[in-house]
């Protein structure tokens, strides 16, 4: 069993996708060619929003947004400690500083009091509100990256209520969301700039690294661009910004235009196979905790995560699962105020006690769309077969 089955989606398409690679091997223009274009277009009307700008990778999405808001020392970007590394290394490459939150124990989505404890804990310079890292003087609070993890969207309307009042910015790290949609709109498209990742793992993925950037702001719009293009201002060799080399390949923008032909279906497939997990899972004799998607959302299920009672309990379920050939993995092990990078931080354990918590019970399933339900209700059977 595979814990995500890109060769089943591959047998499906394979055809298309060599016919869009042929193409551009054709064309010849590997850089900025005109399937970057038509990606952008389909996926800007997919999402509903006026702009999407390609970009290398979902880390260098969020660079570039950060970069569009002119992040840098001095500032203060508010995000969950429950993600990956990406979310906050990005604040910390522009040298401004992560402030973590934790999250619900529920939807494991940034907790949106808690997002306003911390907001005014910076605003007053006041750790023992909530902590914080050590800083020489304020911080000036600037933006919130909230996280849609494992698919589902993050509380969008309490976070951007929020961000109103302190007028802050909300860049959605939509990683994990791609497909999945917040009250009746797709994800990327509730803060001021949407991020998407199309790492081959994802919801929607090409072969290689990718990702996208989706706002209705005219003006983040031309700045990511001209981000992701070396600071370029009216033509390549006039540089008006310093910027990266955060395009986005050719030859993956013709892979995902042959994947995002099925992209819709293969959303659907995962609700169905997410339903039938809960269906397997919801008579609780193995005793974990399925997922539940909170109300007028729809995950992308980039995963199927559940909780176990204890740490304990998770080894046990883990490796009578791989006896049975059924991979599992944790998303994630540490929360990031923990992860050695960000000790300079000075977080310590207990900051943060429902993402630690999480971090310690917390497994995936295998997910995708071509996952059978012979092989779900097998992997729910051996979770009870025996009581750990
Ligand atoms: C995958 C991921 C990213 C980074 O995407 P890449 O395309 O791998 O750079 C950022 N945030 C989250 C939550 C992710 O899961």
């Amino acid at each position: 069993m595979n814990f995500i089955d890109l060769a089943a989606q591959q047998r499906r398409i394979r055809e298309k996708i060599e016919a869009r690679i042929q193409a551009v091997l054709s064309h010849g223009k590997y850089i900025m060619g005109p399937e970057v274009k038509e990606l952008e277009e389909r996926l800007a009307a997919y999402v509903g929003v006026k702009h999407a700008i390609g970009c290398a990778s979902g880390t260098d999405a969020l660079l570039l947004s950060l970069m569009a808001y002119n992040i840098g020392p001095g500032d203060a970007v508010f995000t969950t400690t429950f993600t990956f590394i990406s979310t906050a290394e990005v604040i910390s490459l522009l040298g401004a500083t992560p402030i973590f939150v934790d999250i619900d124990p529920v939807t494991f989505n940034m907790d949106p009091e808690k997002l306003e404890q911390a907001i005014m804990a910076i605003e007053t310079n006041d750790s023992s509100r909530y902590p914080l890292p050590p800083h020489d003087s304020p911080l000036s609070p600037k933006g919130i990256i909230p996280v849609d993890l494992f698919g589902l969207p993050a509380d969008y309307d309490a976070i951007n209520a929020i961000t109103q009042k302190h007028g802050l910015f909300v860049i959605q790290d939509a990683a994990q969301s791609f497909g999945g949609e917040y009250k009746g709109k797709k994800t990327c498209s509730q803060g001021n700039i949407g991020c998407a990742s199309f790492f081959p793992a994802k919801p929607l993925g090409c072969y290689g690294d990718g990702g996208m950037c989706f706002t209705n702001d005219d003006n983040l719009a031309h700045h990511i661009n001209s981000f992701r293009l070396h600071g370029k201002g009216d033509h390549k060799y006039d540089n008006v910004h310093i910027g990266i080399n955060g395009r986005l390949d050719t030859l993956q923008a013709a892979i995902l235009l042959a994947k995002f032909d099925i992209f819709p279906e293969e959303v659907k497939l995962r609700q169905e196979a997410a339903q039938r997990y809960g269906v397997f899972l919801g008579n609780d004799f193995c005793s974990i905790i399925a997922p539940r998607v909170s109300e007028n959302c729809t995950s992308a299920w980039a995963q199927y995560s559940v909780l176990a009672r204890n740490e304990k309990h998770r080894l046990g379920l883990q490796s009578q699962l791989k006896e049975a050939g059924i991979p599992t993995a944790i998303y994630y092990p540490k929360p990031l105020h923990l992860q050695t990078a960000f000790s300079y931080l000075n977080y310590k354990e207990g900051d943060f006690p429902v993402s630690e918590d999480c971090a310690s019970r917390i497994f995936s399933l295998p997910m995708h769309p071509y996952l059978k339900a012979e092989d779900q209700e097998r992997i729910a059977r051996e979770m009870g077969s025996r009581h750990v």
